[in-house]
């Protein structure tokens, strides 16, 4: 079946149909879920029951005893976990969230309003946590848990890309993506997983990165890096692997050295850290940033960021500096020190150029590259020629997780008010804290789930309009992996002219290196604006 066009896509209908919002039944159409994971993925992590199943089967297999599970596995995380206790206790349908979610922007579907979604979990632990749900059932607002509530959960929860855009809108600051964290794990228990999120965990399991590249195969791509960076600048740098005793572990997200238009971010990295003589070495074996874990269980994410610290550790190096990923920064931000930690082998990270101590980075002693390369730039350490960059007009698309879950607001801008002549912004209520996202993230980026990546990313888009109408934008720059790969097929759907590139490939254009040939091209090979003799 062919996609959709953009103008039958954008006919959304709000009026919901007549029907009672308990009735869990669901249609499962294609272009709008994901496929189910396979067993040799369920069976290499060790996961529960694994088989082979698809969302549009009728029987899906579920185990013997699939409804105690999920109640003794909703039990132990209510007394776990407070936040999932509170959350569902606290909702008092003020409708705050309702429109807030681009799931429900872009579908229409009542049940992609946050305060649904959360719902039709919070349904089933009153019927079997409450009192008044035990007794008084629908009255209650209490559901049966059912095989249909299974499958409403899977392709509801599977709607919700953790964005946490719903959250900032709750007056009870009710965090709707905990929710759906919550909610797959409790299909995790029953094997009901999504292949798009499984198979890069167990790669990353098996080889350190989701792409599931050896160690040889990532040195070959560092290699081609360095080759392909001396041919644009005349400069070939130094990029180490597994090298004991450097200073700093730089870790990045593995798209970043296999795929477009993230590799030029990768050249902007390497061009940059030669320029300010930076003692790094990236690791073979913690190869990849990204924690596909975060959309799994929680579990899951320590099993899979532990090697970070381990490298950390073994390398001998001081502290850590990431790369530009979203979800990579949410687990190293919120988790990481006291999942994987305390890194008490580590220093808190002084920058060896400027002296800056990034006491924010205390307990983790991990920096983001944009606070670095923000501090580099406002201590006057990198000498910039933001003219390179003028073939684009530029905005900047704040990625949900290094906005929201770590407030990571201010350094991309300041780098890209540094190093292009052009920028605009989106309309205030679509940036910052109240992002939009990419209607991809947590794994949700699959060809399969074409048509709802294309409604989720609906709001995103809307405002990439509004500035390449207004203002003539250009180029959408952006600090995540999974924006990379998901915003190009995104614009060209909704918003065509306008590209996508990470805030360090246009750092790298601009940067001016000393012994550098006259610069030619931009990082993408692409003839600069103007020659720059007077800079050689
Ligand atoms: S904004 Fe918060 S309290 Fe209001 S309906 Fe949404 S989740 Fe419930
Ligand atoms: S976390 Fe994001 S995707 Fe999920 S319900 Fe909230 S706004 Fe929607």
């Amino acid at each position: 079946m062919a996609n959709p066009k953009p103008e039958e896509l954008v006919q959304i209908e709000y009026q919901p149909a007549p029907r009672d919002w308990m009735d869990p039944s669901v249609e499962f159409r294609k272009g709008t879920f994901c496929y189910s994971a396979l067993a040799k993925n369920l069976n290499y992590l060790g996961l529960p029951n694994p088989r082979e199943w698809q969302p549009l089967d009728k029987d899906w297999k579920l185990p013997p005893n699939w409804k105690q599970i999920v109640l003794d596995g909703m039990k132990e995380r209510l007394e776990k976990y407070r936040s999932f206790r509170l959350f569902m206790d606290i909702c008092v349908r003020c409708g705050a969230c309702a429109d807030k979610c681009h799931f429900y922007i872009g579908s229409g579907d009542p049940k992609n309003m946050p305060v649904m979604r959360a719902e039709l979990i919070r349904s089933v632990y009153r019927r079997y946590f409450t009192a008044a749900g035990r007794l008084l059932g629908p009255l209650a607002g209490a559901r049966d848990l059912t095989e249909d509530v299974i499958k409403e959960w899977f392709y509801y929860f599977y709607q919700c890309t953790e964005c946490r855009r719903c959250s900032v809108f709750c007056p009870y600051g009710i965090d709707t993506a905990e929710i759906t964290m919550i909610g797959r794990e409790l299909l995790n228990l029953i094997g009901c997983n999504i292949n798009w999120v499984l198979e890069p965990a167990a790669n990353c399991f098996r080889t350190g990165n989701h792409l599931g590249v050896q160690p040889h195969g990532f040195k070959d791509s560092v290699d081609f890096a360095v080759d392909e960076l001396e041919e644009l600048t005349g400069i070939r740098v130094d990029a180490s692997i597994n090298r004991k005793g450097a200073e700093v572990l730089f870790i990045v997200p593995s798209a970043d050295y296999f795929g477009t238009p993230h590799y030029y971010t990768f050249l902007g990295y390497l061009a940059l850290f030669h320029e300010i003589g930076l003692d790094y070495t990236f690791s073979a074996f913690a190869s990849e940033g990204g924690n596909f874990g975060l959309f799994n269980s929680h579990e899951m994410i320590k099993r899979l960021n532990a090697k970070v610290y381990a490298e950390a550790r073994r390398l001998g190096v001081k502290w850590i500096l990431g790369g530009e990923c979203g979800h990579m920064w949410r687990v190293l931000h919120q988790y990481m020190d006291t999942m994987n930690g305390p890194a008490d082998f580590l220093e808190v990270p002084v920058s060896p150029v400027t002296g800056t101590r990034f006491e924010n980075a205390r307990s983790t002693k991990m920096v983001h590259i944009c606070e670095f390369t923000a501090d580099l730039i406002h201590s006057g350490k990198l000498r910039l020629d933001p003219s390179r960059n003028d073939r684009w007009n530029v905005t900047f698309h704040d990625s949900c997780n290094p906005a929201r879950a770590m407030g990571l607001l201010e350094e991309p801008r300041y780098i890209l008010r540094n190093v292009c002549n052009r920028f605009h912004e989106m309309p205030e209520n679509t940036i910052r804290e109240q992002t939009f996202c990419c209607g991809s993230g947590s794994g949700l980026g699959t060809d399969e789930n074409f048509e709802m990546r294309m409604r989720g990313g609906l709001p995103r888009a809307n405002a990439v309009k509004y500035v390449r109408d207004k203002h003539g934008v250009n180029l959408l720059a952006c600090i995540c992996a999974i924006d990379k790969a998901t915003l190009p097929p995104l614009l060209e759907y909704w918003v065509p002219g306008v590209e996508v590139a990470g805030v360090h490939e246009l750092v790298g254009n601009a940067l001016i290196m000393r012994g550098q040939k006259e610069r030619t091209t931009d990082l993408r090979g692409e003839p600069l604006a103007e020659m720059e003799a007077a800079h050689a």
